[in-house]
């Protein structure tokens, strides 16, 4: 079994109906991209940046330790695409204390819904811009996408795209070669998947993070095991919202993509096809899994059972009957 699934490594991630699907890797560092071009990956749709901040006893890194870190992904990847996201230090990813504090921010009374994340960043304005130098720097040795987490607010994208703008006229003035950069924002809080028609025409693409929205739409922490049982990917009402952002995201002709635990698991990946889904980002080691799923799948005869599916008070049980019998043939 392990060396059919090694052996499907350069079959590219087809439909049965034709549909062609981009299996792109999660990394948390640059090393991490060798295991993604070994299973496969098109692309490395998240790199979780906050890895290199993580771990250091109080130091953070300088803007050409991470200049490094982003090239050394981007050229890994041999032209695929790198989606590289901005910090999401906080809540079960917290700074160690020493440069927790140097940074304002040990005390905090509720991790989840504190100052994380794209809110960090914008509070730490010249550790937010040395990053964004970094990437754009590495933008000249390959093709790279910023990626927001944890976008609320409109203000939040707008305050983004002007520290962009700044960045860009530094990297100018001091000569520094950079290519467009294609921005996107993580849709991961239920208050940006709701308002989407209203942040879509201000980014070039957008990624689900199912992990936190199935946190903050069901109001259960994601490490607490005392509700882990009511952590539901399968909750009617997650559903419904990452059904609609695939579809007003496509409907607008922006990419999407879906980087959390969802996309994955095989047991999800008919689900996600039938939402429209053509992009999923992972974990390296589940990219077989996931790409055989793909290979039997008929991506028309799945996207049929979808109003049903959304409609039912027991999607999980829907879609094992619905979705088992709308697959392919083989
Ligand atoms: C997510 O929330 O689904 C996600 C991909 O981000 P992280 O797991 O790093 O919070
Ligand atoms: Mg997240």
């Amino acid at each position: 079994e392990r060396a059919r699934l090694a052996r499907l490594r350069h079959t590219p991630a087809v439909t049965l109906d034709g549909e062609r699907v981009e299996l792109q890797a999660n990394i948390e560092l640059p090393a991490d991209a060798a295991a993604a071009v070994d299973a496969g990956a098109t692309g490395v749709g998240l790199f979780r940046s906050e890895f290199l901040f993580m771990n250091r006893n109080g130091e953070l890194p300088s803007e050409d330790e991470q200049f490094e870190a982003y090239r050394a992904a981007v050229e890994a990847m041999k032209g695929m695409p790198v989606t590289i996201r901005t910090v999401d230090i906080g809540a079960d990813k917290p700074l160690d204390r020493m440069s927790a504090s140097e940074l304002r921010h040990e005390h905090v009374l509720n991790p989840a819904m504190g100052l994380r994340a794209i809110r960090w960043s914008l509070a730490e304005p010249s550790m937010f811009r040395q990053q964004l130098r970094a990437i754009y720097r590495a933008s000249a040795y390959g093709k790279l996408r910023l990626l927001i987490p944890m976008v609320a607010h409109l203000s939040e994208i707008r305050q983004v795209s002007e520290t962009l703008k700044r960045v860009q006229q530094q990297l100018t003035d001091a000569g520094q070669a950079f290519t467009p950069v294609e921005l996107g924002v993580m849709i991961e809080i239920p208050a940006a998947a709701v308002m989407l028609p209203l942040l879509l025409p201000h980014v070039d693409f957008i990624s689900i993070g199912t992990n936190d929205l199935i946190q903050y739409t069901l109001a259960i922490d994601r490490a607490d095991e005392a509700v882990a049982h009511l952590y539901d990917p399968w909750h009617p009402a997650v559903l419904q919202l990452i059904a609609s952002s695939i579809g007003q995201a496509r409907a607008a002709g922006k990419s999407v993509s879906v980087c959390g635990e969802m996309a994955g698991d095989p047991a999800f990946t008919d689900l996600l096809l039938a939402m429209g889904l053509r992009n999923f980002s992972m974990h390296p080691s589940q990219i077989p899994s996931v790409k055989q799923r793909v290979l039997r799948a008929d991506a028309s005869r799945l996207a049929e059972a979808l109003p049903q599916l959304l409609e039912s008070p027991d999607p999980q049980r829907t879609a094992a009957l619905l979705l088992t019998s709308k697959r392919g043939n083989t």
